[in-house]
């Protein structure tokens, strides 16, 4: 599946920071999201900065960690059926983030749209970017791909990028975690 390649770019961001920033269970475990500096260095390894990584605050890593908290609605509404809570949850983001496309053309690529948010960040601009992202998801023929992860104590988050939206799980680590489960449960 591709929406195209940089709705798929920024649907793959945000679920890494709502994995990387949300409490709670993560492949068989609790999960608390990290804090202060170990926290802006989750965010820097998300967004892939390398060298831009200073241009990260923590206050900006704290914003992420709101819009990721937000994001995670979206996918669980998405996921339990309640598409109605997603598309308000993504408005009212949309809103909040001030998002607003903007041709950009850099690094020798041909024109191409980006979405900036309120205030000129990096974290606005990315937290735009995400919910547009997503927006352009929800709007669409594959609007069911957002999911949440069904194996036992991981609620982590994922988008179905398979050809015919089978997947149920977060990670090879929990597909392989319920295929064993199931093979314990079948024994006599
Ligand atoms: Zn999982």
């Amino acid at each position: 599946m591709n929406f195209n390649s940089h709705t798929d770019a920024v649907v793959a961001v945000a679920v890494c920071l709502v994995n990387a920033l949300t409490l709670g269970e993560a492949r068989g475990r609790p999960y608390t999201p990290p804090e202060g500096e170990e926290r802006r260095a989750a965010v820097v390894e998300v967004l892939g900065m390398g060298r831009r990584a200073e241009s990260v605050g923590p206050a900006e890593a704290d914003e992420l960690t709101g819009v990721a908290g937000a994001l995670r609605v979206v996918f669980e509404s998405v996921d339990r059926g309640d598409v109605d809570t997603a598309a308000e949850s993504l408005n009212r983001l949309l809103a909040e983030t001030d998002a607003r496309p903007h041709l950009d053309r850099h690094d020798g690529e041909p024109w191409h749209l980006h979405f900036h948010g309120a205030g000129g960040t990096l974290a606005g601009d990315w937290a735009a970017s995400c919910a547009t992202g997503l927006a352009v998801v929800l709007g669409g023929e594959l609007y069911d791909r957002l999911g949440v992860c069904t194996a036992t104590h991981c609620d982590r988050v994922y988008v179905d990028t398979s050809r015919n939206g089978t997947r149920r799980f977060c990670s090879t680590a929990c597909q392989n975690r319920a295929k064993t489960a199931a093979f314990r449960a079948r024994k006599p």
